[in-house]
Formats: structure tokens, C-alpha cells, sequence
């Protein structure tokens, strides 16, 4: 435990000198967008917004994947929009279909119930290839196995603010494995037996927990129960590395073995939230709070002066500060760990 020297906690706001408009370090890293061909003009707007506010200095490439072929009029409309390599990718077949062991007659009957029940994509098929894809496969895919950090990113979502730091290299610098910018607390009927499967899974690889883990963040009672606590995973800047590693699979294949992917409807947040918390130590995590970003319906917008300046978003709507999000809770812990200053928790 220590506590950051003031230079150190300010680091992110002083931007790494950028030479004739080219950043003198780079990570190996790139962005990341799951997406349709139908949703090329979200997908655009996107891209658009993370050059202006961010990639025009750096070009990071952009891997896209699909799990059918992109269209040509798709990568047409797509290159114009960043001076950056795009690769455009199709997602193995093994990756996107169901394992031997899902019944797929049982699959079926459970969404039938849970599209009765108003469960969120409690009926759809393709949601639950894409949330199992997003927790375990994607960064086993050919064209991301050379980058050590991905960024996830979305069709139609907003980057408001300015981005003068690469977060990539503070990920590297800072030895962070997984950033995010907003938390939630999950629907419980999405996720009914995930947390058993999860005590199931801490109970047979006890070894593979960090010892200074969060789990306090995710549960309030020590472990018996999960509080639903995630973090929202449509951005997330991920080491891959760590993903790709012996402790993430394992727990990632534990889960895929419980079949809660399609007997429930477990989502990718959860999953990687939850593994973060369990698998990393504290201060690996990190709250990139200066990021404005919008992915309906909720926004983290900065309201310190300095910040505001260069964003377009509006500081009184930040999911971050209610009650219905669970930052509040990483920043008293990440002060308790001495990674924070205790002036920066009560802002939340
Ligand atoms: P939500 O944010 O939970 O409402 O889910 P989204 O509809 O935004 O989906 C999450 C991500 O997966 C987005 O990047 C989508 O573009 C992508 N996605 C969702 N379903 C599919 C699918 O069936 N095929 C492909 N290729 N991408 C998908
Ligand atoms: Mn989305």
C-alpha cells in the first residue's frame, strides 16, 4: 500500500509531447469494434469522434469483427474515416456457435421464458453468441493476438472530450489491465446462477485469486452474495495479455462450461467485471475519469474546469455520481489501497 505523490496522481493531465503531430511512444495496441454491416453509419460516427478527440495523432488501427463477411460497401464507407490502418475481420465459426455440450433444445426454452419475462435480450439468440464471443474469444482472434491493449468500441456511442494523454501507454506505464469510464449494477435476471458459478470457480482455483483483489467492490458481504456491481464494458481498455492468460481462461472456460451464456443470459460485463475483480489486485484497475464518453443512456462527463474546457458533454449528467452506479464504491476502496486521494472520493 502507498500513497501517490501528487506529481504522480496529475500525470495523466499533462500530455506526453507530440512532435509534429506524432507521439514519440506508442503501445502495441488497438481499438476494437463488434459490429454489423447494417450498422456502418453508427460505426462511422464513431471512428469520426475518436480521431477528432484522440487518434489523428497517434493512429492507432482499428480491428472490426463480424460474424459474417463485411460487406465492400461496409469497408468503403469505413476507410474514409481514419488515416489509421482498419483491418475488417470474420470471426471463426467455433467462436460463434454452440459448444457440444449446450443442449440446444434447453437454450431455446430459456429464452422463450425470458423474452416472457421482459428479461433485457432475454429472447435473442444472437445477443448471447456476442456477449460469450466478447468474454472469452475475442482476444484469441488472428488479427488481435500482436496487440498487448485493446479499446473496446461501439457503433454510435460519443467521445466529448478531448483525449491528450494515450491511455494505452498510461495502461503500460501504470501496469493497469483494465480501465473503464462508467459502473453499473446488473439486472439480477440476467445473470441468476453467475455468481455460484463463480464461487464454484474461487473454490477449486483458489490459487489463481490476487491476493489484494477487489472483491469487496463486487460483493457487500464478503463473498456470499455479488452485489451486480460491473463495469460497463461497451468501453473498456483491456491488457490483453492478462486476458489471454491462464487466469482469465480458466475462469472464462469454468463459466462457459456452466452454460449460463445460454441457459441464462450472462453478459460480458459481468464476466470480464468480476474477473477483473477477482483476478487483478486493486490497484491494476483504473477509472479513467477525464474520458467523456456516451453509450445510451448514460454518460461520464469530467467537471473539473480544466477538463470541461475541452469537452462538449454536460458535467450535471454523470452516471458515475448516482446511487445507481458503483464508482463511488471502487474510489473508497482504491483509497483504502492508498491509490486515491480521499478529496477525490467524496467527489462521487
Ligand atoms: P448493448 O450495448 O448491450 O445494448 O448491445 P449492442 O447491441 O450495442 O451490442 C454490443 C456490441 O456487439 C456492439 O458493438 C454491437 O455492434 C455488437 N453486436 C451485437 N450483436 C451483434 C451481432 O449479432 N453481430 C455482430 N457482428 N455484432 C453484434
Ligand atoms: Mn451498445
Amino acid at each position: 500500500t502507498r500513497q501517490p505523490d501528487r506529481s504522480e496522481q496529475q500525470s495523466f493531465f499533462t500530455p506526453d509531447p507530440v512532435q509534429s503531430g506524432r507521439p514519440q511512444r506508442k503501445a502495441s495496441a488497438a481499438f476494437v469494434m463488434l459490429v454489423r454491416n447494417k450498422d456502418v453509419h453508427g460505426a462511422r460516427r464513431t471512428i469520426r469522434q475518436i480521431e477528432d478527440r484522440f487518434n489523428h495523432a497517434y493512429q492507432y488501427p482499428y480491428v472490426f469483427l463480424n460474424d459474417e463477411e463485411f460487406t465492400l460497401d461496409f469497408k468503403e464507407m469505413m476507410r474514409p474515416m481514419a488515416k489509421a490502418e482498419m483491418k475488417f475481420e470474420r470471426i471463426p465459426k467455433e467462436h460463434w456457435s454452440y459448444p457440444e455440450w449446450i443442449s440446444e433444445e434447453r437454450a431455446t426454452q430459456a429464452r422463450i421464458k425470458m423474452s416472457m419475462d421482459k428479461v433485457l435480450y432475454g429472447g435473442s439468440e444472437s445477443y448471447r453468441h456476442m456477449c460469450r464471443y466478447q468474454s472469452g474469444f475475442l482476444v484469441h482472434h488472428e488479427a488481435m493476438r500482436e496487440y498487448d491493449y485493446f479499446w473496446r468500441i461501439e457503433p454510435d456511442i460519443q467521445y466529448s472530450c478531448d483525449i491528450d494523454v494515450d491511455p494505452f501507454l498510461y495502461m503500460q506505464d501504470n501496469n493497469k489491465k483494465y480501465g473503464f469510464v462508467i459502473s453499473l449494477y446488473e439486472y439480477p435476471n440476467t445473470i441468476p446462477s453467475l455468481w455460484n458459478a463463480t464461487k464454484d470457480f474461487m473454490a477449486l482455483h483458489p490459487h489463481l485469486l490476487a491476493s489484494d483483489n477487489a472483491l469487496d467492490l463486487i460483493s457487500n458481504d464478503g463473498g456470499v452474495s455479488y452485489n451486480y456491481c460491473h463495469f460497463w464494458s461497451n468501453f473498456e481498455i483491456v491488457d490483453a495479455r492478462w486476458m489471454r492468460g491462464e487466469a482469465y481462461q480458466r475462469f472464462f472456460e469454468h463459466l462457459d462450461r456452466a452454460g449460463g451464456f445460454f441457459y441464462e443470459r450472462w453478459g460480458d460485463a459481468p464476466v470480464h467485471s468480476i474477473a477483473a475483480a477477482l483476478l487483478l489486485p486493486v490497484h491494476e484497475l483504473h477509472f479513467f475519469k477525464e474520458i467523456g464518453y456516451f453509450h445510451a443512456p448514460y454518460q461520464n462527463c469530467p467537471a473539473e474546469p480544466e477538463l470541461q474546457s475541452k469537452c462538449h458533454c454536460d458535467p450535471a449528467h454523470n452516471i458515475n455520481r448516482e446511487y445507481s452506479s458503483c464508482t463511488a464504491k471502487f474510489l473508497a476502496l482504491a483509497n483504502e489501497r492508498g491509490m486515491v486521494y480521499p478529496e477525490e472520493v467524496e467527489e462521487y
